[in-house]
């Protein structure tokens, strides 16, 4: 049985648009460095279910508290990345 970090899921619908709201670099680098941070300062939600299943599961104040959650750390992670992108190393 397969598992999966839902963290990952919700993080990846949220960032495009907050990277378009933000004016910050979009390329895979910068997006792939937003990514990795905003997931390091949310906990792990492992799930074995598919996400439609789980999601709707959950209760509608877990869901808005997920998306809070989300949110805040997706746009930590580009201001971060704003002010320090990565994309010129290699
Ligand atoms: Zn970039």
């Amino acid at each position: 049985m397969a598992l999966f970090n839902i963290m990952e899921e919700f993080v990846e619908e949220a960032m495009d648009d907050l990277i378009n709201k933000s004016g910050c670099c979009s390329c895979y680098k910068c997006r792939e460095d937003i990514k990795c941070i905003a997931l390091n300062s949310l906990p792990a939600k492992y799930v074995s279910t598919r996400k439609g299943e789980l999601f709707s599961k959950l209760s509608q104040t877990a869901k808005l508290q997920h998306t809070i959650d989300v949110n805040l750390a997706c746009i930590n992670a580009i201001e971060l990345v704003k002010t320090q992108p990565h994309h010129d190393e290699e």
